[in-house]
């Protein structure tokens, strides 16, 4: 899938869009969901231009790829979850009703968060 510049968090990189920021560096942004799921909801967003967690993984610098999985440990540490624990979750494609088509992972916290998948385990 093409990467489309018109996608809401392309719109936040820019600054098109407002976001509630929780940290920022030179690879990654994270903000507060807008429709949160669980007491904190963050998501961090690589700034490079990848549609998915495959294309990130395919596409972006070893530069970026670090980068970005130090911005998920800075910002969940800035959130003050690591006592606590916390769910990162990255949804990718529709099987897994990704809405936003720009790479994406979401930081959970702030209760316990239950089973991994709603709908429990898989009959054995
Ligand atoms: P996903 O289904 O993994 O693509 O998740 C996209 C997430 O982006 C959802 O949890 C939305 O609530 C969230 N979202 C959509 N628009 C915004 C926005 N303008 N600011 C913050 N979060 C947003």
């Amino acid at each position: 899938m093409a990467y489309d510049d018109n996608n809401v968090f392309a719109k936040i990189l820019r600054g098109e869009i407002p976001c509630k920021k929780v940290y920022e560096d030179e690879h990654a942004l994270a903000f507060h969901d807008i429709n949160p799921q669980a007491p904190v909801h963050v998501l961090v967003i690589p700034k490079g231009k990848y549609v998915s967690m495959v294309d990130f993984a395919a596409g972006a610098s070893p530069a970026e790829q670090a980068g970005f999985l130090r911005a998920v440990g800075k910002t969940a540490a800035a959130l003050g979850l690591d006592a606590g624990g916390y769910r990162i979750l990255a949804n990718h494609g529709a099987n897994a009703h990704q809405e936003v088509p720009h790479f994406h992972v979401h930081i959970f916290g702030g209760k316990r968060l239950g089973p991994m998948l709603s709908g429990g385990s898989l009959p054995r």
